[in-house]
């Protein structure tokens, strides 16, 4: 399905992607939307795509040759992904995150023998930035810069985004619904869909609530947003700007609703974390909002395994 190609043809790297395009509906009255089921990707998350994305670029340009070191600030997904992409290339990979990551991410990446770096959580993501620079400047390290590079938005516009259309009856897409996180899912599938015509509308999802509100400073959202919804809003992104997603409308989503819409998706046999549940409480007010016939796409980015110690799984045992 990918248009370029790879150095690795043959390997291991055809394990990421293609990825199922499904209609989901939770109840009879309610519209169905299509969804992307990224969390079918081998580590369990969309981060898969940029992060093998990401590589074989930085691999075919010469940046990096086997046993290379790699570097990435990111609270979770995405260094998961790197360290199996960097696995599978013979490179090795040291992650930087902010202190509070959780156990099964942190057995997640030892196990693939990743390296890791806290920062003070305090500190917030830009501290975690500036460490992972910092490496890169030590120890001359490739830093895969998710909240910068526009290969983390073009891995999904020449990659995620036309696998869509191709699976897609009809192949047309008025909306495009999506957390933002680096904004690479969303700028990027938005970009696919208009320059294949689409009549398209970005729709940006936000988690929100009054009592839970994260004191990260933010710069490209409104900073009144909940922090239960983890690898949304991560506030330092340089792609989600409004030249990348012209007539961007932000969408609310309680966070109540976003956990809630997660355990029923994992009760209807969709095993997934919280972004999807968001995801898809957006889309569903999407698909309301423009009724009948609109084709609305959006995401499952993640599984619910990596959530066992939040509170998704309160109450569970
Ligand atoms: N869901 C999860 C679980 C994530 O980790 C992320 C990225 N941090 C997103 C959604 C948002 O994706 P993007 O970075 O492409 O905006």
């Amino acid at each position: 399905m990918s248009r370029f190609e790879l150095p690795t043809q043959g390997r291991y790297q055809q394990l990421i992607a293609p990825t199922p395009l499904v209609a989901v509906s939770l109840d009879r009255d309610s519209p169905r939307v299509w969804v992307k089921l990224e969390f079918l990707n081998p580590s369990g998350s969309i981060k898969d795509r940029i992060a093998r994305y990401m590589i074989e670029k930085a691999w075919r340009r010469g940046e990096l040759r086997p046993g290379s070191e790699v570097v990435e600030a990111s609270s979770g997904s995405t260094s998961i992904s790197l360290a199996l992409v960097c696995a599978q290339f013979g490179l090795r990979f040291t992650a930087v995150m902010p202190e509070g990551v959780s156990r099964e991410r942190r057995l997640i990446l030892s196990a693939l023998g990743a390296r890791f770096e806290l920062t003070p959580r305090d500190e917030g993501m830009r501290e975690t930035l500036r460490r992972a620079a910092a490496i890169a400047e030590e120890r001359g390290a490739f830093e895969t810069r998710q909240f910068k590079n526009p290969e983390n938005a073009e891995a999904h516009r020449i990659w995620t985004g036309q696998e869509i259309l191709s699976q897609l009856p009809g192949g047309s897409v008025d909306a495009v619904v999506s957390g933002v996180g680096t904004g690479g899912t969303i700028v990027g599938l938005f970009a696919a869909f208009r320059e294949n015509g689409c009549p398209v509308t970005p729709y940006a999802a936000r988690p929100v609530d009054g009592s839970v509100v994260s004191e990260l400073e933010c710069c490209s959202i409104s900073p009144r947003f909940s922090s239960r919804v983890p690898g949304v809003v991560d506030c330092v992104s340089e792609l989600y700007t409004p030249e990348a997603l012209p007539g961007l409308v932000e969408l609310d989503v309680s966070d109540e609703l976003a956990i809630e819409t997660t355990r029923r998706l994992i009760r209807r046999g969709f095993p997934v974390g919280p972004s999807s549940g968001l995801n898809f409480a957006a889309a569903i007010k999407v698909a309301r909002q423009l009724g009948d016939g609109a084709e609305v796409v959006t995401v499952f980015p993640d599984r619910m395994e990596r959530y066992f110690s939040t509170e998704l799984f309160a109450g569970e045992e």
